[in-house]
Formats: structure tokens, sequence, C-alpha cells
């Protein structure tokens, strides 16, 4: 292609703030009884005054230290005009020049994208349109809820690479906890800009805006579909027309929906009814915002790359499920507690490097399948000592799955359920060797095959003992003696 592709992405962000942005109604714009938290300031009445959300300005400020963002001192907040049904003020409240954080970068898989800003401003109520499409409703429990929105600079060159900006983005703000972020429930919405330039940074191409994707296959899509749209267009000798574009799902296309609107077109002005912010004399203390922020996603990769002895893809399921990597550090530290008090035939670094293997094995796989979202029924240390269990071959993994199973419905401890329920580990050797003797004696047939050479009929045999046992005979030992018994 003898383009460059130029993207530049705005991403909103509903903050998970108590209260909206500038009244005390609860912040929960999904309730299912519409117009249920509303309140004559967030439904636009006159004679009303808001009164600015700290915690909210505290967030966007936290977002934008971790992002390295500059705060300037002072801030305030716009009012941008245009009537839609669901604003029933006919002007949001808004930040132009003023934002809350100015610069910063976030790093993509090795890039830095800059960041031009973030601001805050409130949402707007939500339209439900009836099927028989006479009539329209209004929800306004949304109306007034604390949206953040960041701009990036045209720094972005690839529909993947912005699919991967909004992901890691998503990451951070639930690390920072400022955000649900579902996409689903329209907790966080990305614009994606893209225009096709004949050299890199010449950004001489016209830019089309695509409004409202709400998933990250959706953003590539879009994007993707819009590089071959320009493309044709610019190779046969069209233009391309500057305005905002809808994605259509089912049709993977977009759709002309309006010619771009100018920012003067909005009228912006600062807000007569909100001070402007001093931060130094407002109470908010950017020393504290910065010590409350935690470690992020990329330092956490790097991190476990160093310390745990882990694939790639398994450390990226762990960086990706935040509350199952905390987890995950839980149980290897009480590991370490174990091992202190292990004798083991293994340093103790060399017996760590496998007991967090272990661990993340059975977490990313069993326990994962009987985990219900978000669901920690499980004590770290008893989950430790069911790894410790499974280390020192006490269980097998037949077994392990039932003891497992049982401690995900009475998060108890694992020794103790496998003496409640019988599942103790046989280690007396005669008595294994009885039972080894009646399955041979009952199989004829594959012990003849065996002695033929087919290997399948050993395992089997194996099967066999398991079925009978339980699972509760060590495998080593089963294999041991039925090799002398079938020589
Ligand atoms: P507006 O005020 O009209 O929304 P901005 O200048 O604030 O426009 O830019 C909005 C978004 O458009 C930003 O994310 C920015 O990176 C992006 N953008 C700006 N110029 C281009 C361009 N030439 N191609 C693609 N995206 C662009
Ligand atoms: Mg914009
Ligand atoms: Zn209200």
């Amino acid at each position: 292609m003898k383009y460059e592709i130029v993207i530049g992405l705005e991403v909103h962000a509903e903050l998970n703030t108590k209260s909206k942005m500038f009244c005390s109604c609860k912040n929960e714009s999904d309730n299912k009884i519409p117009n249920i938290n509303i309140c004559p300031i967030c439904s636009g009445h006159p004679g009303t005054l808001p009164v600015a959300n700290k915690e909210a300005i505290e967030k966007t400020i936290k977002v934008g230290l971790a992002l390295g963002c500059q705060i300037p001192d002072y801030s305030k907040f716009d009012r941008k005009n245009y009537f839609y049904p669901d604003l029933p003020k006919a002007y949001q409240i808004s930040q132009q020049e003023n934002p809350f954080c100015l610069g910063g970068s976030l790093n993509v898989d090795g890039r830095d994208i800059k960041i031009t800003r973030i601001h805050l401003e409130e949402d707007a109520g939500k339209l439900l349109h009836s099927i028989d499409a006479d009539h329209s409703l209004v929800d306004f429990n949304r109306s007034g809820v604390p949206l953040m929105e960041l701009v990036t600079e045209p720094d972005i060159k690839s529909p993947k690479e912005a699919a991967r900006f909004a992901q890691e983005l998503r990451l951070i703000l639930k690390y920072l906890n400022v955000s649900n972020v579902d996409l689903e429930k329209g907790e966080m919405r990305v614009d994606a800009n893209i225009s096709l330039s004949s050299a890199p940074e010449k950004l001489d191409g016209t830019r089309v805006e695509i409004k409202n994707l709400n998933s990250f296959k959706s953003i590539e899509k879009a994007l993707e579909y819009e590089v071959k749209r320009q493309q044709e267009l610019l190779d046969s000798g069209g233009v391309v027309v500057q305005e905002t574009r809808g994605w259509d799902d089912n049709k993977q296309i977009t759709v002309g929906q309006r010619s771009k609107e100018q920012s003067h077109d909005y009228r912006y002005f600062p807000d007569p009814d909100l001070p402007p912010i001093y931060i130094k004399d407002s109470g908010i203390d950017l020393l504290k915002i910065k010590s409350s922020i935690v470690e992020l996603p990329q330092q956490r990769r790097d991190r476990f790359k160093e310390e745990y002895n882990l694939f790639e893809k398994e450390i990226e399921f762990l960086v990706n499920d935040k509350e199952l990597g905390d987890y995950y550090e839980k149980v290897v530290s009480e590991l370490r507690n174990w091992i202190k008090e292990t004798e083991l035939t293994l340093s103790v670094d060399d017996a760590m490097l496998k007991l967090s293997r272990l661990s993340a094995n059975y977490l990313l796989t069993d326990f994962q399948a009987l985990r219900n979202l978000n669901e920690f029924p499980i004590d770290p240390e008893n989950f430790a000592e069911f790894i410790c269990l499974l280390y020192k071959d006490k269980i097998s993994s037949k077994v392990a799955k039932e003891v497992l199973k049982e401690m995900f419905n009475t998060g108890g401890d694992p020794t103790q359920i496998i003496k409640e329920k019988g599942l103790t580990e046989i280690d007396d050797e005669s008595e294994i060797e009885l039972i080894i003797e009646n399955v041979i004696k009952e199989n004829d047939k594959a012990v003849k095959d065996y002695k033929n050479g087919k290997e399948a009929s050993f395992k089997f045999l194996v099967g066999g003992i398991m079925a009978k046992t339980k699972g509760r005979a060590n495998p080593k030992v089963i294999e041991k003696i039925l090799k002398e018994k079938l020589i």
C-alpha cells in the first residue's frame, strides 16, 4: 500500500465513583428500574447548581499520573452546547481548554503511544427505542455519571495496534480501580479517527471518525474496513470526506452518519456555575494519589517473567485476570513458607520453581474451570497445601480433581477432605499388589496382548487398577509392581 495509516483514539470510560459527577445521586447507570437514580440536578431542572465530585477528579488525575501526564494546577469545566433528547440541559459539562491531564504516553507492545489529554465530563442518559418504532423512552439513570475521556495523538499505525491500545488501557483502568470498564455495558467506548497520508509523519489525509465502538474486535474490524475503503477511494481518484461514521456490526461495514462538526459548532464556554479548580487549594493531594498507584500490568508482566517459571501465555493470563494473578501470588508466598518447614531433596529455589509452575498449571486449568466469576472460596493457604500434596505425590491427579471440587464446595482443608472422603493414599504395597494380581487375573486378553508387544494394553491394565483403587494408589508404584508381575 502506498499510504501510511494514521489513527488517533478517543476513549471514554465511566468512572466507578459512589455518586454522580455533579449531584449526590447513586452512580449506578445499569439499574433495571429506569429513572430511579435521578434528581433535579442530573435531570436538568432550572435553578439547580452542580457541585463537582472530588472522587471523580482524583480518579481522573490518578490515571494521568499513572500514564506520565502533567497535571496543570489550573483546570476548569466548560459547557458543550447541543440538543439531544438524552441531554436534558441541552449542554454537556465537559472540559475544553483546561483539562485535568496533559501529555503522557502508554506503551503498547513495546511502542510508546503519545497521549494528548485526559479530561472529565458527564455522561448522557439513554434512549430506549420501542420495537414498533413509533416512540422512544428515555432513562436518565446514566445522566451525569462521571465520564473520563482520554485522547491520543494520531500516533497509532495499524488497526491491530489501535485495538491493543484499547485493551491495555482497559487493563490499566481496571488495575487502578477507577472504572469497571465493562465494554458490553458501555462503561468503556471508543471513537477511532483514521486517515491515510502520503508519507510518514505527513498527516495530509482527511480523517474520518468512527463513533462508539464497543468491542476490541469492532475497533480492529471497523478500522480495517476504513483503510480499505479510503484506499480504494484515493486510488480511483476520489476524495475522502471528513465525516462521522458508524460501525454496522451485522454487515461489517462503516456507514456515513453526518458531516463532522467543528468544535466552534458547540459554542463552548466556561461553565459559570462551577468555579475553576486550582489543585493547590482544592484539597486534592497529588502525592497521596501517586502513592496509591499500584503495580501496573506491564510492570507485573516483567516481574512475573523474572520471578516465576512460567510460559508467556500463562503470564498473560495471570496479568489479564488481576484477581487470579493476585491469588496466584498469595499461593506462591504460602508455598514459600511451607518450604521453609519441610525437608526437601531439592534446593529451595529449584523446589520453588517447580511449585510455582504446578500452582499455575492448576490455577489456569482445573481451578479456572470450577471458578464462577471472581470467586475465590478457597483460602490461599489451603490451595498451597493442595499443591504440596500433589508435589509430594500424596494424591494422584484423579483424586486431586475430586479434592479440588470439594474444596470449592466447602472451602475446606484438603487434608481433612481426603480423610473424610476416604481418599487417603494406599501406601501399603502388599495391598496394591493384591489388587494388581486380581486385575491381571480378570484380564487375560490384555495381558497376552501386552506380552505380544501391544503397549496400549499396559495402559489399559493400569486404568483397571486405578479404577479399583479409585485413584488412591500412587501411579508410579502401580507401574513398578505391574511391570514386575508381567515379566
Ligand atoms: P476534535 O476536536 O475534532 O475531536 P482533535 O484534534 O481533538 O479533534 O482530535 C481528535 C482525535 O483525532 C485525536 O485522537 C487525534 O489523534 C485524531 N486525529 C487528529 N488528526 C488526525 C489525522 N490526520 N488522522 C487520524 N487521526 C487524527
Ligand atoms: Mg473529540
Ligand atoms: Zn442527580
